[in-house]
């Protein structure tokens, strides 16, 4: 078994999409982010490439290529699900942790584990999302943005 960890964070902007785990989320800002802003896959795709040995997220999909502009964030955990697959690992669970003051996303949980599953071709059963506040402090307590961990164990495809 591998196991690997991933964090990122992204500022909060006007007249972006909020898109967290693949779920589009109604809010009045986004997340500033040459992608799509997905924190939360930003941080699952790390876990994964750490866990595999294989770098970083803006290794793979560096920020200053045109190509990943805007693009949906699970283009790129499925891009990296397929080279996994290619050196025979697959994912055993992974376990993500939102923080966020604002929005509430408790009701959004359900189809993020679900889409996150989708892509990396496991059971919705060994996805889980968490959320959590810091109780106004800190730069997501002050609603400056949003930022995400990930934990993700693989094994043998
Ligand atoms: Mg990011």
């Amino acid at each position: 078994m591998l196991i690997g960890q991933g964090f990122d964070a992204h500022r909060f902007a006007h007249a972006r999409r909020l898109v967290l785990g693949g779920v589009e989320i109604p809010y009045d800002q986004g997340l500033l982010a040459h992608s799509d802003g997905d924190v939360v896959i930003h941080a699952l795709c790390d876990a994964l490439l750490g866990a595999a040995g294989l770098g970083d997220i803006g290794r793979h999909f560096p920020d200053s290529d045109a190509a990943y502009a805007d693009i949906d964030s699970r283009i790129l955990l499925r891009r990296v699900i397929a080279s996994l697959g290619e050196r025979g690992l697959a994912v055993h669970n992974a376990d993500l942790t939102i923080i966020a003051q604002r929005p509430k996303l408790a009701a959004h949980i359900p189809e993020m584990c679900a889409r996150l599953a989708s892509d990396m071709a496991c059971d919705p059963s060994r996805v889980n999302v968490k959320a959590t506040t810091t109780e106004q402090m800190g730069f997501t307590g002050r609603g400056e943005g949003i930022a995400a961990s990930a934990v993700v164990l693989l094994t043998d495809a």
